[in-house]
């Protein structure tokens, strides 16, 4: 033994020596070339692979710097994509004492032409949403998997009922057929959680998709058939919190990977602390860095790991599976700076592509501070182009459900529509009558079909970007207020064995079948229509129950009354002359029927009547 070796056994313990390094995962797991930014970080995660020294065979893969953190477990690579590089493969070696201790084949492979360029949903859009737990079973041999913690239980409302990516697919030609343009899927990622894991939103894996959903090749597919019928797909992401059962979490990468908290700490979900001036340091913390549940670790997208993490993990997504567009969950309750990096570095590789957050809260002025471009006294830009509307959800539930007033009954629609001065861009908003986590909109109509479907006529004839939550068409309900879980029940008709399958008429009663047909024929006429999809917007005061207003371009125009009363009303349109003058007739689009007079028109009770001016 040499000399200089002995030494430094004696100063080192042997164990350091006997240490075993291995390479366990490496993420993202590929990547391509062709993007503006050519930087990369990797994370790297294996028993002490940070004691491995590193190399690549490749010019085009550089690693600039090699980043450790608190637990030996990890490294964070950073690398550069040489701008000469195009789908290269480069072998990452790791080496303990010239021992190879884990080898990884990563790919760079080359982006699909036209990438960069895909054009997001829009206004022209409808977009359906749909848990994949809940839509429909297409593969009874993925219920349960080897190794996930929860087994399906259909019994249980809160769940797991089968619902896969097979389901979505087979159903994706109905989907086409009822009219809507876009399908933004709640989270498929893996929830590997031991209860309540159905909803997704406690991700244990940022890079792979449930099993019990399928595999991200499946779910790639997904995307290839929804695209191939001129849909688009939404991706459901969620960066404030990870699951408890996440895979890092036994074995964080350091003490600040989550935001922890001496004991446990629920975020207050009070979001509006975010804009606030008066806002206490106390309760913006406990917003920010409070657990969304227990079982939702609140990640710190302060610690620049994390943040290029979720980052790439979204621009992974996108490339991966040709997203046209993304959700993001929870959004204000992640580090707003981080998010504002997240979405200027997905605006920069994806000019066109659309992103919209759930910043919920029920007045405009707090909504539209999320909104990219927004004129904020603090400067504050979310590069989030989309917002959920809120406010006119909120309007919605209420406006059909109570005696009109002087603020109350439909004017709270006019009311919120008049407070858009607030947004930066109101055509870019989502609007909505209900989606997975609320009371489904018939619920909180005692049933009444009549204001079912003058929410959608509102809906779908208001500016920005509609969103009909699933099984609308048929009338789903939640029957009971116990738990989240009966917001979101089975289609009827997506397993095998139900006793009736709503997705073809014969499967509907007839209500279900008159609703699909209101809201088939709606979505179909609304895709034609430039005047809704770009067109501006124009109301009047609602009088007497009754409110009126006008998508108008410089081609055409469409007049909505919606009559809020229980009786028939003839209505003088006098009032609406500044539109009207230039019109002398018209359709009404849902009855088919010419309106010869528009000076006087007779719209029944709880009815939204739409017209197409001629
Ligand atoms: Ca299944």
């Amino acid at each position: 033994m040499h000399r200089l070796t002995l030494i430094f056994l004696l100063i080192f313990p042997l164990t350091i020596f006997s240490q075993e390094v291995a390479l366990s995962r490496i993420e993202p797991p590929f990547w391509w070339t062709g993007f503006k930014n050519n930087n990369l970080q990797l994370l790297v995660y294996g028993k002490n692979i940070s004691t491995a020294s590193i190399s690549v065979d490749h010019p085009g893969f550089v690693i600039k710097k090699i980043n450790k953190v608190a637990n030996p477990n990890y490294l964070f690579l950073d690398i550069t994509i040489n701008a000469a590089a195009s789908q290269v493969t480069t072998t990452i070696l790791f080496k303990s004492k010239d021992k190879i201790v884990g080898k990884y084949l990563y790919e760079l492979k080359a982006r699909k032409q036209g990438s960069a360029d895909r054009k997001g949903f829009s206004a022209s859009d409808v977009i359906y949403l749909l848990m994949p737990d809940r839509f429909s079973n297409g593969d009874k041999s993925n219920d349960d998997v080897a190794g996930m913690a929860e087994v399906v239980n259909r019994n249980n409302p809160d769940g797991r009922h089968g619902g896969d990516i097979k389901g979505i697919a087979n159903h994706l030609d109905y989907i086409k057929e009822f009219g809507v343009t876009a399908v933004w899927i709640n989270p498929l990622l893996e929830n590997n959680q031991p209860k309540y894991s159905y909803h997704g939103y406690s991700i244990t894996d940022y890079y792979k998709v449930d099993p019990r959903y399928g595999t991200n090749e499946d779910y790639q597919k997904l995307g290839e058939a929804i695209h191939q019928r001129g849909m688009k797909l939404v991706m459901d992401m969620v960066f404030n919190h990870c699951g408890s059962e996440h895979w890092w979490m036994k074995d964080l990468p350091s003490p600040d990977w989550v935001n922890e908290w001496p004991v446990f700490t629920r975020t207050n979900y009070r979001a509006g602390t975010s804009t606030d001036p008066y806002a206490s340091a106390a309760d913006s913390k406990q917003f920010v860095c409070g657990w969304f549940d227990n079982t939702m670790p609140d990640l710190n997208q302060r610690n620049p790991f994390v943040k290029n993490y979720l980052i790439q993990n979204s621009i992974w997504w996108i490339e991966y599976a040709g997203l046209d567009g993304i959700r993001q969950d929870t959004h204000p309750y992640s580090f707003k700076e981080m998010t504002a990096e997240w979405g200027k570095q997905i605006t920069t590789e994806y000019p066109n592509f659309n992103m919209v957050g759930e910043c919920w809260m029920n007045n405009p002025a707090s909504v539209a501070y999320w909104q990219k471009n927004a004129l904020n006294k603090d400067h504050y830009n979310s590069w989030l182009p989309s917002v959920f509307d809120f406010p006119l959800y909120d309007a919605l539930n209420k406006a059909f459900n109570e005696p009109e007033g002087w603020n109350t009954g439909i004017l709270r629609l006019y009311d919120v529509l008049s407070q858009d001065f607030s947004y930066a861009d109101p055509s870019n908003i989502v609007v909505f009558a209900d989606n997975h986590d609320v009371n489904r909109y018939l619920d909180t109509q005692k049933n009444d079909i009549r204001k079912l479907k003058m929410a959608m006529a509102f809906v779908l004839t208001t500016r920005g970007i509609p969103e009909l939550y699933y099984g609308t068409e048929v009338l789903m309900t939640s029957g009971d207020y116990n738990g989240d879980g009966n917001k979101r029940k089975d289609f009827p008709g997506g397993w095998f064995g139900d006793d009736r399958n709503a997705f073809i008429p014969e499967g509907r009663t007839n209500n279900e079948n008159d609703m699909y047909n209101y809201l088939h024929k709606l979505l179909e006429w609304r895709k034609k229509q430039d005047v809704i999809h770009t067109g501006k917007f124009l109301h009047f005061i609602p009088r007497d129950g009754i409110y009126t207003y006008f998508r108008y371009n410089e081609k055409e125009a469409v007049m909505v009354i919606m009559n809020n009363n229980e009786e028939t009303k003839t209505i003088e349109t006098g009032r609406y002359d500044e539109v009207l003058k230039k019109y002398k007739s018209g359709t009404d689009i849902i009855t088919g029927t010419p309106v010869e007079d528009l000076a006087k028109l007779i719209v029944p009770g709880k009815t939204a009547m739409i017209v197409e001016l001629k």
